[in-house]
């Protein structure tokens, strides 16, 4: 069955194939095929009014329109590349073992589990480093076959000196970590060692506004920034959203616009709000929505 995608707004992220639609039908529908699922992807649960207007909408051309993605909140399935995430982007595990309260992975897939991996140069698990030794060496030695291939973040509780030195020898070119709540540094003393002789980038993504949005928390936050560079990372600023979309003042703007990546993901349209996964927050920056 053809399958027809709908997304709420072009991202990175965003498959750019002739069934890949943002927003609405087009007014011309000569182009479209004559029978289709429709699948809308949510990517953030505060987008799920405008998720279902948007079904409402192509309901009118086709009989069988779905919603889903990460928005929703419901569990997923295994990773087809190039469907929901455009060409290049992997996923070899879903769920997460951990429970952070601040994050979505687990309360919509469960423990972390372990999916057939696919093609991707860059790799977007949740935490990669849960799985067995078996299914990370296999993913490690799918990025090895890539051209620039990148990881997302690692735990920094579990990686071990090979993680690296198998990454390293894989030719991944940029690695990123989390130090996501006050305290988190401690554990990323731990990598300095590890990374030492680490050639690429090394990232860490501080979670911001999740733990306190008053002043106090916006210096603890700075604090945390601070700590990781003196480590050596550049850090990523993340502001926290939960359920319902949060405007963040100045100050907490301009943090993450202080701290954003370095190099913007090829394809970036700088949309505000964007969320592949909370991370993508950051790697979005603070620019325009489109
Ligand atoms: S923040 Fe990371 S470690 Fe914590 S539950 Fe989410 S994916 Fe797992």
């Amino acid at each position: 069955m053809t399958e027809i995608r709908v997304f709420l707004r072009r991202t990175c992220y965003t498959p750019d194939d002739d069934l890949a639609f943002i927003g609405v039908p087009p007014v011309d529908t000569s182009a479209l095929p004559r029978h289709a699922r429709v699948s809308v992807s949510v990517a953030f649960p505060w987008d799920m009014d405008r998720a279902r207007s948007l079904a409402a909408a192509w309901a009118s051309l086709y009989r069988d329109v779905q919603v889903g993605g990460p928005g929703t909140l419901c569990p997923a399935d295994e990773f087809v590349p190039g469907r929901f995430l455009r060409h290049g982007i992997t996923i070899s595990s879903r769920g997460c073992s951990r429970a952070c309260p601040w994050c979505f992975h687990h309360k919509t897939d469960g423990n972390t589990r372990e999916i057939p991996i696919t093609q991707g140069r860059i790799l977007e698990d949740a935490n990669l480093l849960l799985c067995s030794e078996r299914h990370v060496r296999s993913v490690i030695a799918m990025l090895s076959e890539q051209d620039s291939p990148e990881v997302g973040a690692l735990d920094t509780r579990v990686v071990e000196p090979w993680h690296i030195e198998a990454l390293h020898a894989a030719g991944v070119r940029r690695i990123r970590f989390a130090a996501d709540y006050p305290g988190s540094h401690i554990h990323l003393r731990r990598v300095v060692p590890m990374v030492a002789d680490f050639p690429g980038d090394r990232e860490v993504f501080v979670l911001a506004g999740y733990h306190d949005r008053s002043e106090r928390g916006l210096a603890e936050v700075m604090e945390r920034i601070h700590l990781v560079e003196d480590l050596g990372f550049s850090p990523i600023c993340l502001l926290y959203q939960g359920l319902h979309f949060h405007k963040y003042g100045p100050v907490w703007a301009d943090l993450q616009e202080k701290y954003r990546p370095v190099e913007v993901p090829e394809k970036c349209h700088g949309c505000r709000g964007c969320l592949m996964g909370e991370r993508l927050v950051a790697a979005n920056g603070a620019a325009l929505e489109t």
